[in-house]
């Protein structure tokens, strides 16, 4: 910022047109009143050319110069200086006049000096000083070739009370003007801070969305045919960073993550935050892909964060101009469209193509309902049987969500449980399914249907120091249940953020939960784990049962599982049974439990209900038969 000092900058009058205006009008209003009735007395006293003057100055100067400037001078400037000359020219005549007069022998002396005020007031010092000079130099020729009345001792006593007026008058606008620089440089300086913070985000300084879109809109109105496209990154787990690290470190982690951001884009490109763990880069470059992939390995590199070393992963989608969209807000749209792409089919980066686009929108309103959907009771639980292979009885059930859309009909949980980690929605949707399961399950113990239940968690609820605790309060006053439930949790749930994970485990184990790894083989499959951790049951993934009859690779790896899992004391579930042969070959192979298509849909927990009694009954009448 300029400092002001005491001398006033080159263009001293620095007050704003519309200021200028306002003060002309208010002078003028005030002027011609007082004028006409000084002309009245002028005249009554016979002063009838002074009077005369008076009248012409005040319709033929004045009068114009308050009625044009308030028609046309807040547009023009140039009408503006021409009021403003008006004022001081008919104000000079009628001083001048006075003075010819013979009025500063009388009260004239009091009025003379208002002129010094006007022009220092309406054009600034050194123009006014221009105007009082002109104004000396008038006075002086009217004296001497209309003739003077005064005697020297007059003038002499005129002269320096005018001049001391006019010291007076350059000191109090000298003063006026400087504070009005000032002023003028603190809203100049607040205006620039207030941009600053519209197009900048305060976490960690970058530009922010609306300065993205306002870049790249001047980048493509010179667009020269040179190549431009939108890359939008983000990382894949942050939330879960943030949960486990805390909000500064989290905070600590998107520094980092801007500077390197900004490291890349260097002075040549322009990069942005656009919300969260969102960044953006307008990038300009031949080669866009090579590029979106040095900037995911450095933006994927280890970040050192109190201490530790947090290693994360990224997305990033690829929109490009003008083939993907033709404006800065459709290129991010649809850069967000392949970002979104490249998480689902987990291809980074992904360079937008129409086709994503259908199932983007599909999920974006599913994205904006899905907060109301727990709300407006939306959601329910369907129960699939886990089915004893040796006896046939259900013995389990795994509890499954359903969205039951109003319009859409049945959502799977596959369309929108991703939707829920991404926005936070996890944590009630969990809280709520297992308020659900557990009243479920007291219902079937007060009914002596001897069902355990099964509850998937996400891998938020995993890193989530705080979960325990409120599985904790949801048990009161169901004590029975927590014996027979069962909590299914993948590996890769708990792979990323082993330490805090396992806590939490510990805790639900210690509350009394039956611990259960789902999809087993999937995800990293390391055994050390399962050393360390109270597990009571593995679930062989549906992808190795499958086709475990045509496939010996697969059989071997069911097979193995299930005596690794004996080995270890754990009950065996395998999933996606979808045939009577492959069921059979599973008892064969001495798995203890089954699920799948094959032995129940999951259902609807009445339906369950009902089976399970028909069930019950035809063992009864066997028994009596036999
Ligand atoms: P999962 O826990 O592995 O659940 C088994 C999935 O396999 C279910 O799909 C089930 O309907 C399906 N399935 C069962 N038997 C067969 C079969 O024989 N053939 C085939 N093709 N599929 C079979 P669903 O209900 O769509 O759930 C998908 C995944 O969504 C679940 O995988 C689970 O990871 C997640 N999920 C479902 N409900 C919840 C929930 O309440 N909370 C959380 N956190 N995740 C859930
Ligand atoms: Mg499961
Ligand atoms: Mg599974």
């Amino acid at each position: 910022m300029k400092q002001v000092g005491l001398r006033l900058p080159e263009n001293e009058y620095a007050v704003p047109i519309p200021q200028r205006v306002a003060q002309l009008k208010v002078i003028l209003s005030i002027i011609m009143p007082v004028l006409a009735l000084m002309g009245l007395l002028n005249y009554a006293q016979g002063h009838r050319e002074l009077a005369l003057v008076e009248a012409v100055v005040m319709l033929l100067v004045f009068l114009p110069a308050l009625l044009v400037p308030s028609a046309t001078m807040l547009k023009d400037e140039l009408y503006l200086n021409l009021g403003e000359l008006l004022l001081l020219t008919g104000s000079a005549v009628i001083f001048i006049m006075l003075i010819h007069d013979g009025g500063i022998s009388g009260t004239g002396m009091l009025w003379v000096p208002i002129f010094a005020f006007e022009a220092f007031y309406f054009r600034g010092i050194r123009r006014g000083w221009y105007w009082i000079i002109g104004f000396g130099i008038g006075t002086i020729i009217a004296l001497s070739v209309l003739g003077s009345y005064y005697s020297n001792e007059e003038l002499w006593m005129f002269l320096p009370a005018f001049g001391f007026y006019i010291l007076l008058a350059y000191l109090t606008n000298r003063y006026r003007l400087l504070n009005a620089r000032r002023l003028d440089e603190k809203v100049r300086e607040r205006t620039a801070r207030l941009e600053h913070l519209a197009m900048h985000d305060s976490l960690t300084d970058l530009p922010n969305r609306t300065a993205l879109i306002h870049h790249t809109q001047k980048l493509i109105d010179h667009n020269d045919g040179s190549p431009l496209s939108i890359v939008i990154i983000n990382c894949s787990r942050f939330q879960e960073i943030n949960n486990l690290l805390g909000h500064e470190n989290g905070d600590m982690m998107l520094k980092q993550m801007a500077n390197r951001l900004q490291a890349f884009a260097g002075d040549h490109m322009f990069a942005a935050r656009l919300a969260g763990d969102e960044f953006a880069i307008a990038l300009q470059s031949e080669d866009e892909l090579s590029d979106a992939i040095a900037l995911r390995e450095l933006m994927e590199e280890p970040y050192s964060i109190s201490h530790d070393h947090i290693e994360i992963e990224t997305r990033i989608g690829l929109a490009r101009y003008p083939q993907h969209g033709k404006t800065p807000e459709e290129l991010l749209r649809h850069a967000d469209i392949a970002l979104r792409t490249a998480k689902t089919i987990k291809k980074s980066p992904m360079i937008y193509s129409d086709d994503q686009n259908p199932y983007s929108i599909r999920r974006l309103e599913l994205f904006g309902q899905l907060r109301n959907a727990i709300r407006n009771h939306e959601l329910v639980l369907y129960f699939q049987p886990k089915v004893n292979l040796a006896s046939g009885r259900i013995v389990a059930a795994e509890a499954l969500v359903r969205w039951m859309h109003p319009h859409e009909g049945m959502v799977a949980p596959g369309e929108f449980i991703g939707i829920a980690e991404e926005t936070g929605l996890m944590r009630p949707m969990t809280q709520w399914i297992i308020q659900q399961a557990i009243a479920q399950q007291s219902q079937w113990i007060a009914q002596d249907i001897e069902i355990s239940i099964g509850v998937n968690l996400s891998m938020l609820d995993l890193t989530d120091p705080s979960f325990p605790a409120s599985i904790k309060h949801q048990l009161i006053g169901h004590q029975a249940v927590k014996k027979l439930m069962t909590l299914e949790i993948t590996e890769s749930a708990f792979m990323n953020f082993p330490d805090i994970a396992l806590k939490v485990i510990r805790e639900l184990a210690e509350l009394g939960f039956r611990i259960s790894i789902d999809d087993y083989g999937t995800g990293y499959s390391s055994l050390s784990y399962l050393q360390n951790m109270p597990v009571d049951e593995l679930k062989i993934d549906q992808s190795f049962v499958f086709n475990m009859l045509e496939n010996p690779k697969s059989e071997a790896i069911v097979r193995s599982t299930i005596e690794l899992a004996h080995n270890l004391d754990l009950e065996v579930v395998a999933e996606g049974i979808e045939t009577p042969a492959a069921a059979a070959r599973l008892k064969e192979l001495g798995c203890d439990l089954g699920q799948g298509f094959g032995l129940g849909r999951p259902m609807p927990a009445d339906d369950l209900e009902k089976l399970y009694r028909k069930q019950q009954h035809s063992r009864e009448v066997r028994h009596e038969q036999a």
